[in-house]
């Protein structure tokens, strides 16, 4: 009866563990995503009169590669295991082993929006990739390979509330976005709300989403549907958007060859299957469908 006993409590046990090493390998209830299969990494490749080339091969060969690391689906570090994973992340890896940089040599550098430029500018890091807008101010001072996506601002609110619809809902709203961001930009230029709450993180925002000190969230569509998938009994995206935001991979302003190189391994992505593959693999498995990937803007 004893050894009964026992055996059974050795089969509980085995069952938590299985469920927390589940967890911890990025499955159910975990943020992180699974692991997703590299691309090959290239040989012997050269990046004519590029610096930021230069500089990486200075360095041993290792990438520095800013990114967002709270935002599910795009750039999400997993708290247990360290491994980043998403879109963002995945179209990084893709570049870098296009540059011939295995995953192992990216050191990862968390960057949030208010201080991309800088960042970027000063040579803290080689490339960018996190739900980062292209446009004409930050031209000014850095450069974009792509856009490998487009996003459409967007709004997340309490699952229950019925009385946000759309952007022209928001009068008397309180309205959280990230410092620096085009979503809180545009909010203010439009006027939407006169309340407007503003943290580093949308991550942050959320928290406040959850807790009732603002009303809505408002950024990307694709940032906000990663939020809403982790827990959607309580927020859900509107689904009304009001803005484009083509994403591009951020770089030195000046490295015209870097940038060439970045929309050559952006476009074969593209072309051969790999862009649909990653996107299914990680924004995909919410349920949205992949679409067409934009075309390429060269400058
Ligand atoms: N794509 C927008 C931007 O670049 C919002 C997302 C973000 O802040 O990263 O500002």
């Amino acid at each position: 009866m004893g050894r009964l006993v026992s055996l059974r409590t050795l089969g509980v046990l085995l069952a938590v563990l299985a469920m927390a090493f589940g967890a911890a390998c990025g499955r159910e209830g975990s943020p992180g995503g699974q692991p997703v299969a590299g691309s090959p990494v290239a040989q012997n490749v050269q990046v004519p009169g590029s610096p930021t080339f230069a500089a990486i091969q200075q360095r041993g060969g290792r990438l520095v590669l800013g990114v967002k690391n709270d935002q599910p689906g795009l750039g999400i570090q997993d708290p247990t295991t360290g491994q980043y994973t998403g879109f963002d992340i995945e179209i990084g890896r893709m570049v870098a082993a296009g540059l011939g940089v295995p995953p192992e040599q990216i050191e990862y550098r968390v960057i949030p929006s208010a201080a991309r430029e800088d960042a970027i500018s000063r040579g803290d890091v080689d490339l960018y990739v996190g739900t980062y807008t292209i446009n004409n101010s930050r031209k000014q001072r850095v450069g974009f390979a792509g856009p490998y996506f487009v996003a459409g601002q967007d709004l997340l609110v309490r699952a229950d509330d019925q009385s946000i619809t759309g952007p022209q809902t928001l009068q008397g709203k309180r309205v959280c976005s990230a410092t620096g961001s085009t979503p809180i930009q545009r909010v203010r230029e439009q006027n939407l709300t006169q309340n407007v709450v503003e943290f580093q993180n949308y991550s942050q925002c959320v928290d406040a989403l959850r807790g009732g000190q603002v009303d809505a969230v408002t950024t990307d569509n694709a940032i906000l549907a990663g939020y809403a998938a982790q827990t959607p009994d309580q927020l859900r995206v509107v689904g009304q958007t009001f803005s484009q935001e083509p994403y591009g991979i951020g770089m030195n302003r000046d490295d015209a060859a870097m940038r060439a190189k970045v929309n050559d391994l952006l476009q074969a992505a593209e072309n051969d299957g790999t862009w649909t593959r990653l996107y299914n693999e990680t924004l995909g498995r919410s349920g949205t469908p992949a679409p067409q990937p934009p075309p390429i803007e060269r400058y």
